[in-house]
């Protein structure tokens, strides 16, 4: 574990290297994980090609010095963490130069940087320690498996409960119980659970609406392990599917299969959402498929690399990426299918496995 974070911090550090920074201000606490092991919601952290600091507060004194052991330089403050910063940065003479994060840093945080004098330049960048994050290692891949796994177990949990009546929330209620049963350590994003017309909204929020027999049933979920996430769909019909709900079923599974087969590292972000979306045109249903066909996954439910009709960058070896086409009918229903998939060496892994079929629940 040691090791995994001191290649990750050097490879940061040859990074910084190469665009002329002397140090990096973090303030991702997504990155900070990642590169320290420090899992609290209090840090800053700096990294220069020899060091790595870690300031955070007292309540987190037990904690860091158990999660970073070896890897920074922790210092607790009781007060301000920025009070520590400026310690930390005083005590690095050679570093002039400071790079901050420009997506993460709020403007009150900025406006410190800009007060802290002419000794530090500070320039901005953008997701250094993010692009290092695309490519798993095998234990990151081990853990949104075990995700995966428990995403999948908690679904097995939840279908034979559901019933008409019930209500979206209820079903999701349902469905979180069975994730902490199954061990996940947090939910990763709101459960999804949408159904009959509800299911038609993409990124539906669950409501107060009971679901009737007969109606699709969209599930989005996902759970937590290690601070890894999974995410998947599956969308069934509460009742017996009419030929309606079975044509769009057997459309958007045969989409999404095509593309977890068919997606490698090395392709473009474009191409590999092509793999569904030509299918879905083809069939004439182009124009009911708007979004993306998938994103990255990681400590962060969406992460880098970017499946979608605009993403030029080749998608890197070792990337863990959802696959979820969908086709949306307002006033009627939505059908979305998702897995998470890790781009191997040898081809793309499913690392989620239930079963794809239009599932009837009786
Ligand atoms: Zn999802
Ligand atoms: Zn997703």
């Amino acid at each position: 574990m040691a090791d995994r974070r001191a290649r990750r911090i050097a490879a940061l550090a040859a990074a910084l290297d190469q665009v002329h920074l002397d140090a990096l201000l973090l303030t991702s606490l997504a990155n900070v994980r990642y590169l320290t092991g420090f899992s609290g919601t209090s840090a800053l952290v700096l990294v220069s090609g020899r060091e790595v600091h870690l300031v955070t507060d007292s309540r987190y004194a037990t904690q860091a010095a158990e999660e970073v052991g070896s890897v920074a330089r922790i210092s607790v403050q009781t007060q301000s963490l920025w009070t520590g910063l400026w310690q930390q940065l005083a005590a690095m003479p050679p570093v002039r130069v400071v790079g901050f994060e420009s997506l993460h840093l709020l403007h009150r945080d900025f406006q410190r940087l800009l007060e802290s004098g002419d000794r530090w330049q500070w320039r901005p960048t953008v997701e250094l320690v993010e692009t290092l994050r695309e490519r798993k290692d095998a234990d990151e891949v081990a853990a949104i498996r075990r995700a995966g796994a428990m995403a999948t177990e908690a679904l097995g949990r939840l279908l034979p409960q559901v019933r008409p009546g019930l209500t979206e929330l209820q079903i999701a209620g349902l469905l979180e119980q069975a994730l902490r049963d199954a061990g996940s350590e947090g939910f990763p994003f709101p459960t999804i659970v949408a159904s009959g017309p509800r299911s038609a909204l993409p990124h539906a929020r669950s409501s107060a609406r009971p679901v009737a027999a007969g109606e699709l049933l969209l599930l989005d979920f996902g759970a937590q392990a290690d601070g890894y996430c999974s995410d998947i769909t599956r969308t069934v019909v509460v009742g017996r599917a009419g030929e309606r709900e079975r044509e769009v079923h057997d459309l958007v599974r045969t989409a999404q299969e095509r593309a977890t087969a068919g997606v490698r590292a090395g392709m473009r972000g474009r191409d590999a959402d092509a793999l569904a979306r030509d299918y879905i045109e083809q069939r004439g249903y182009g124009d009911r498929f708007q979004h993306s066909l998938g994103h990255g996954l990681g400590l962060e439910v969406h992460e880098a690399p970017r499946l979608s009709r605009q993403a030029d960058a080749a998608l890197p070896r070792g990337a863990v990426v959802t696959i979820e086409p969908g086709v949306y009918e307002p006033g009627w229903g939505g059908v979305r299918i998702e897995d998470d998939v890790h781009l191997g060496a040898d081809g793309p892994e499913v690392l989620t496995h239930f079963t794809r079929e239009l599932l009837e629940l009786a």
